[in-house]
Parts: C-alpha cells; sequence; structure tokens
C-alpha cells in the first residue's frame, strides 16, 4: 500500500524525482537531500511502512543484502574509509520521516561527523535485570 501524504512513497514510486541509485520491484535507493556526508543515501521501500516494526520479515532481510551491496559499490566508487547504516524508529529515536528507510553514510577520515551515543556503566546485577526483562 502507498500513503497518500508520505513523501517518501512518491519518490520510491518515482512521482517525485530524485537522484535514484539503483531500484529494483522493491526498493529505491536515493541521496539524502540532507547528507551527513558525501553520498550519503537511504533505501526506500516501495511499499508504505512507517517503520522496522511494520516492515515484513521478507523485505527485512532485503533491505540488508541490498544495503551490502550498496555499501560495497559506494565504498569502492567513493573511495570512503568506513560506513556507517542507520536506522530511525520513531521520533524519539531521531525519525523525522515516518516511511521506514535505511541511512547509507559513506565515512571519511576527518569528516567530523559523529553517530553515537555516550556509554553507560551498568552493573551485572543491572545487565542481568535487563536481560531477564527482555528474553
Ligand atoms: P530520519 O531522521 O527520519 O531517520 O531521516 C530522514 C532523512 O530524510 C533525513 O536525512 C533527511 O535529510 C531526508 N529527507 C527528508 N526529506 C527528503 C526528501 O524530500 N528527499 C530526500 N532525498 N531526502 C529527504
Ligand atoms: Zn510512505
Amino acid at each position: 500500500m502507498k500513503k497518500d501524504d508520505c513523501i517518501f512513497c512518491k519518490i520510491a514510486n518515482g512521482e517525485i524525482p530524485s537522484k535514484t541509485l539503483y531500484e529494483d520491484e522493491d526498493f529505491r535507493v536515493i541521496l539524502d537531500l540532507g547528507p551527513a556526508t558525501k553520498g550519503h543515501a537511504l533505501i526506500l521501500p516501495k511499499e508504505h511502512y512507517a517503520n522496522l516494526y511494520e516492515l515484513p520479515e521478507d523485505l527485512a532481510g532485503k533491505v540488508m543484502k541490498l544495503a551490502k551491496k550498496m555499501a560495497t559499490q559506494m565504498t569502492e566508487k567513493l573511495g570512503c574509509d568506513g560506513f556507517n547504516l542507520v536506522q530511525n524508529n520513531g521520533e524519539t529515536a531521531g525519525q523525522t520521516v515516518f516511511h521506514f528507510h535505511l541511512h547509507l553514510i559513506p565515512r571519511y577520515e576527518g569528516d567530523q561527523q559523529k553517530i553515537g551515543w555516550k556509554p553507560g556503566s551498568p552493573t551485572q546485577e543491572e545487565l542481568e535485570d535487563i536481560k531477564n526483562q527482555i528474553v
């Protein structure tokens, strides 16, 4: 299903033009308009899924295979020194467009970008409690 008021549905299905790096029946890969670094791209499914929770399992598998293919090609062609995959779900996690997308971010030595977190320092007991909460 496509969502009428979703910009990524329109881009993924070619109704709004984009700098497309790759396309198949399930996905379009486009350059991000506000790139973190040179070559920052987004993998968009052609169907509308708001986030990872909504993405069907088979597409979740395909998206990681495609990420590997794109990261390999982009690293070869752009000569980047590293690569981040980023995928935000929910406003709290930094998602701003509510159509699933996986960021492909080439990294260059000295690019001054920061993708990360401040590490915590939980005790073994705290880690055990968290583990028991999850499984
Ligand atoms: P999020 O914060 O939801 O994980 O990422 C949304 C990304 O989409 C941002 O990196 C932003 O620059 C990009 N973006 C937002 N609108 C457009 C658009 O219309 N075209 C393209 N190519 N990228 C967009
Ligand atoms: Zn959409």
